[in-house]
């Protein structure tokens, strides 16, 4: 009869007597071990389908038992039962953390102990070991303890790690960049070759960076999968392509509690297993990533604030003066032309009185929109302040610049702007000054105060009219 194996490991032989007891049976074996190295020793040769696991042993401790058989690749996947007489929450979380499946406080319940090994024992399907797995080198104390100490090592390195990391992509706004130090630094320093981070984008998962896959197949993650870790928050494993068990880790990304996208990964048969360490690994740095993806839209909204003007949707003047400095230097440095309208309402304050402020914004921001849809992409269009704008006009010579500048107020002297007033509309008109970079130019400022001088000639030539300051 095909019997499942339990290994109970325990230096007290009273316990271990009480749980062979309590859970043998027929279809079931119960080995026993009494100190950490003989209990490393018989999982690894009797493959056991449940360790029931004390903490406090002579020469190695259940935690250090733990930790060891979570992370290699023949026994990650068994499930552990703590069973300590340490009964406080932190031996519990650590013991959690640290990849133990259950937790039960000595002096126990037997029924209780029956139930969780008989739920743990249900759970627990053995992975399909298609992939050959090395058997460690003979166990013996002195090479257990040394792979113990590598471990402990690989925390260190895994600290180092993460500081490296989180110092890379706190210092950079740059989201782009985030995204590839964290996929390649779970590349080398992790182990996965294949890698992606998508993005929650109106209740989808969006691809946003992948590394390691081909054309043909993409990342994927299952809709059912996305509501479960919105709903838990927490990391999952998922089955792999063609139903590969435990081939696929999904991290969420969180910020301010809030699920912002994930990190998937999926595993070749060569590469470490989605061990509670490395799990833990992961979400700590999706942490980070959250943080930083946080800071870098943060300051991507700080930026667009600070150099758009808030009524038109327009660039401002700080922006405005910035931009011409850069078209001039460019200007200079090839020898292109560069023209500049300066745009001034016609009779504005008379539209203000008569139908009030808030239509007259609401003309500002017509206007805004006629200069929008006669621009080119290149141009940069500004509100200067009040009722005037600017437009710069890279490449653009004086002929081809009043030609622009005349369709501009040909568009506004028939765009109907609403008064307010019911469905009543007007039209408004405006005059434009043209400034042309001659050779020798040397500032924004002056550009801005010749443009300028050229508006105040159209205003004087009546209004409604194109100049080019000569
Ligand atoms: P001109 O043809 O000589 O330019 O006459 P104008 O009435 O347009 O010129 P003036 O400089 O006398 O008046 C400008 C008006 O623009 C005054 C002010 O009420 C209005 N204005 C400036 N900024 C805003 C704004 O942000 N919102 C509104 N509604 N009006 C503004
Ligand atoms: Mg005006
Ligand atoms: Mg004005």
């Amino acid at each position: 009869m095909w019997q499942k194996k339990i290994l109970v490991v325990d230096d007290e032989p009273d316990i271990l007597r009480v749980v062979e007891t309590a859970l043998g049976r027929e279809d079931r074996a119960v080995i026993a071990a009494s100190n950490g190295i003989e209990a490393v020793d018989k999982a690894f040769s009797e493959l056991p389908d449940l360790i029931i696991l004390d903490i406090m042993m002579p020469r190695m401790n259940g935690y250090q038992v733990c930790r060891l058989l979570k992370n290699e690749p023949l026994t990650w996947d068994m499930p552990i039962m703590m069973l300590s007489a340490k009964y406080k929450e932190k031996d519990r979380l650590y013991s959690m953390s640290i990849g133990a499946d259950e937790y039960v406080v000595k002096p126990f319940r037997v029924e209780e102990l029956i139930d969780k090994a008989e739920r743990l024992l249900a759970k627990h399907q053995k992975e399909d070991k298609a992939c050959p797995v090395s058997a460690p080198a003979l166990v013996n104390e002195a090479t257990l303890l040394s792979r113990v100490n590598s471990l402990l090592d690989r925390k260190l390195q895994e600290m180092t790690f993460l500081q490296h990391i989180t110092r890379a992509i706190v210092g950079t706004f740059d989201e782009g960049k985030i995204m590839r130090t964290v996929l390649q630094g779970i590349k080398t320093e992790v182990g996965y070759r294949r890698s992606a981070l998508m993005v929650l984008e109106s209740g989808e998962l969006k691809e946003r960076l992948s590394l390691g896959y081909s054309p043909r197949e993409r990342p994927f993650i299952e809709p059912g999968t996305l509501q479960g870790i919105q709903e838990r928050k927490d990391a999952a494993v998922l089955a792999g392509r063609g139903g590969a068990v435990n081939q696929r880790c999904v991290v969420p990304i969180l910020s301010r509690d809030r699920l912002k996208g994930v990190v998937l990964l999926e595993r070749g048969l060569d590469e470490p297993p989605f061990s509670a360490d490395r799990i833990n690994l992961l979400s700590t740095l999706a942490g980070q990533l959250g943080m930083a993806l946080e800071n870098a839209s943060m300051y991507r909204t700080t930026l667009h604030l600070s150099i758009t003007d808030s009524l038109t949707g327009l660039f401002n003047a700080r922006y405005l003066y910035e931009q011409l400095e850069t078209e001039i230097s460019r200007a200079k440095r090839y020898g292109h032309p560069l023209s500049l309208f300066m745009l001034d309402i016609d009779f504005f304050k008379r539209f203000n009185d008569a139908y009030g402020h808030l239509s007259g914004d609401e003309a500002l921001r017509q206007v805004a929109l006629v200069l929008k849809e006669n621009s080119r992409e290149t141009d940069t269009v500004a509100r200067y302040g009040g009722e005037e704008f600017c437009v710069i006009l890279p490449e653009t010579d004086s002929s081809s610049a009043e030609i622009i500048a005349e369709r501009i107020r040909k568009a506004m002297e028939s765009h109907s702007v609403p008064t307010g007033t019911g469905d009543e509309s007007v039209t408004l008109t405006v005059s434009i000054g043209i400034a042309q970079m001659p050779p020798a130019l040397g500032s924004a400022e002056e550009l801005v105060r010749i443009a300028d001088k050229a508006l105040y000639q159209a205003k004087e030539a009546g209004r409604n009219t194109v100049r080019t300051f000569k």
